[in-house]
């Protein structure tokens, strides 16, 4: 817990004014769509810092809750706001994400809802003697990809992990690529290989 609140503030310095431009089309939307933001303060602040570590690695304003697919026209339906809003404030009171939900939406829903997507990305992760392997976790029903997907496994074991290595099993190329921008933006070494039938990647976390 300790580990992820130095996360969250380190996240929040960072990003605090490329947030600002967050908010600014964020207001802009749901003026338009009759929509709020996510009333808690850590969840909003969270997602915003998330959008723009998303923009900062990937390049382009992704949902913070799923890394690239590797399917253009699947990214593009995940731009965040994504195509699923409508969809998934039918299904859970909030976007996935829980960022947008209807303007009268309740704080016990909103709660709620913050509460379902915690419950979805705090899973115990498959980390042993220095190898995470992120293959396994369930798939999201509208965009077929995990959750948590291999990013958020490798941010949340990389929060207060202390060795200079971490081996990173995945399921699909486009995660080794994904994992090798993760690490470009970082300023930590990354080389992968397959072998075996599965993609073993290699991160250098300490020159
Ligand atoms: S689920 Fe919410 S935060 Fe994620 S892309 Fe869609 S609108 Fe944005």
């Amino acid at each position: 817990m300790i580990n992820m609140m130095i996360g969250f503030f380190k996240d929040y310095f960072k990003y605090k004014e490329a947030a600002k431009k967050q908010q600014k089309w964020m207001n802009k939307y749901c003026k338009q769509k009759g929509y709020a933001i996510n009333p808690s303060w850590m969840m909003a602040t969270n997602l915003k810092s998330n959008l723009c570590e998303m923009e900062a690695t990937f390049g382009k304003r992704y949902c913070p809750c799923f890394e690239p697919s590797g399917d253009k026209a699947l990214d593009k339906k995940m731009m965040c706001p994504c195509e699923y809003v409508e969809d998934e404030i039918k299904e859970y009171g909030t976007c996935h994400c829980a960022l947008f939900g209807p303007a009268d939406l309740s704080k016990e829903q909103w709660k709620a809802s913050s509460r379902r997507l915690m419950e979805e990305y705090q899973v115990p992760k498959n980390l042993k003697n220095g190898v995470l392997d992120t293959r396994g976790m369930p798939l999201d029903p509208r965009r077929g990809l995990p959750v948590p997907d291999m990013m958020h496994q490798v941010k949340a074991v990389l929060n207060g992990y202390k060795d200079d290595t971490l081996k990173v099993i995945v399921e699909r190329e486009q995660e080794a690529h994904n994992l090798e921008d993760i690490a470009a933006y970082r300023g930590y070494g990354c080389s992968w290989e397959q072998k075996d039938g599965l993609i073993e990647a290699t991160l250098k976390l300490k020159p």
